[in-house]
């Protein structure tokens, strides 16, 4: 059985026909019961905050007969303490994902069009179809890096993944600095969905560059992905641009429970330092290991390692882990077909990964 959903196959006669041809977005899969190790999506293997615990709370839930808050006012006030930015420069999202898809909404139409690279983030290419776009997809170059000079004066958006993802790969701010500086009457969209493990992030050069618009998570190092939330920093005539759409469609886009979450979360750095440090040091010490088992291992600054093995197809080795309730990701796109994405998890589900690991290479080393 194969786990994916596709969703194009069926559809109504009453459909618009601008999305008779969409490829929808393929999430990874989200089993709803605790049986497999999950390091499929990039979650954090560890709790939220237990002061979020604490703020989700009984007497706060029996709010939820009210509408939440459309301004989002104390999360977003929590943003921009950490940030060092003002309030109105930060605009919180149902997860990242709505904050991508206003963005291509505000920023791009048939005389607006898009670029990205052709191996990043799937979701791009489908707010693309979405919004009807033209979209170039910008290839990478042989080792995954993106080439600076591709997006330099390139007359579209630029939307960077930075780290990109699923290749772990990031730029430095002085290269995005250059597409900045290439592009001013162009929007620079960079998505550091997984900076805090590595990266620099951008929102430094938010003074110098009114083109600029820097968009995180607290999918991935704020262990809240089912709490979806997301946010972009930006001037403040952006986050206005952002709102506008924002209020034309779902004024009260974070409920209640996942504002107090995303503020608990926000201030207990303490807790985020550490859950952040447990996965860089789990990070090497897997990649480490993976390479002694003869894997080819990119150069991660986010939490997952994107690998291949010389005698192991991305497929396989996906489908013989998930035999053994671990689940990864597998991308069918030529040039990526024989790597996996792997989650950092904890100490002990990378322990129990690298024992399957071997075994599935025992098992193949007796078969070629
Ligand atoms: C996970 C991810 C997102 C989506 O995050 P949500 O906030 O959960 O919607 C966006 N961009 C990239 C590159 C990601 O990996």
């Amino acid at each position: 059985m194969h786990p994916t959903i596709k969703r194009e196959v069926l559809m109504s006669r009453f459909l618009s026909e601008r999305f008779a041809e969409i490829e929808p977005y393929t999430p990874g899969e989200q089993p709803q019961d605790f049986d497999y190790i999950k390091l499929n999506t990039n979650e954090s293997p560890y709790p939220p905050s237990p002061k979020v615990l604490e703020a989700v709370n009984a007497e706060e839930t029996a709010k939820l007969r009210l509408y939440s808050d459309p301004e989002v006012r104390q999360l977003t006030q929590e943003i921009a303490e950490f940030y060092g930015v003002r309030p109105t420069q930060v605009f919180v999202g149902n997860g990242s994902d709505e904050v991508l898809a206003f963005s291509f909404l505000a920023f791009c139409d048939a005389d607006h069009p898009v670029c990205f690279p052709d191996i990043t983030y799937g979701f791009y290419k489908v707010f693309a179809q979405l919004f009807c776009l033209d979209a170039q997809q910008i290839p990478l170059q042989e080792d995954f890096s993106v080439r600076v000079e591709d997006y330099c004066d390139c007359g579209r958006m630029v939307v960077l993944a930075n780290p990109n993802a699923p290749t772990g790969l990031s730029l430095s701010t002085d290269q995005i600095e250059r597409i900045l500086q290439t592009n001013p009457d162009h929007i620079v969209l960079i998505d550091e969905a997984y900076v805090d493990f590595g990266g620099e992030s951008c929102i430094p050069l938010l003074g110098r560059y009114p083109n600029l618009i820097v968009v995180q998570t607290f999918s991935k190092s704020r262990s809240l992905a089912g709490a979806r939330l997301g946010f972009a920093v930006a001037s403040e005539e952006l986050i206005e641009d952002l709102n506008k759409m924002k209020f034309s469609f779902n004024p009260y886009n974070i409920n209640r429970l996942s504002i107090l979450a995303g503020t608990a979360a926000m201030n207990d750095k303490a807790y985020f330092e550490q859950c952040r440090e447990e996965i860089l040091s789990t990070r090497s010490k897997t990649k480490a290991a993976l390479e002694q088992l003869g894997f080819q291992v990119l150069d991660s600054k986010t939490n997952f390692l994107f690998v291949r093995h010389p005698d192991l197809s991305g497929d396989d080795y996906t489908r013989q882990l998930r035999k053994k309730s671990i689940l990864v990701r597998h991308f069918s796109q030529t040039r990526i077909k024989n790597y996996v994405r792997i989650t950092i998890g904890t100490p002990k589900q990378m322990e129990t990964l690298l024992e399957a690991t071997k075994e599935i290479l025992a098992i193949r080393r007796q078969e070629l």
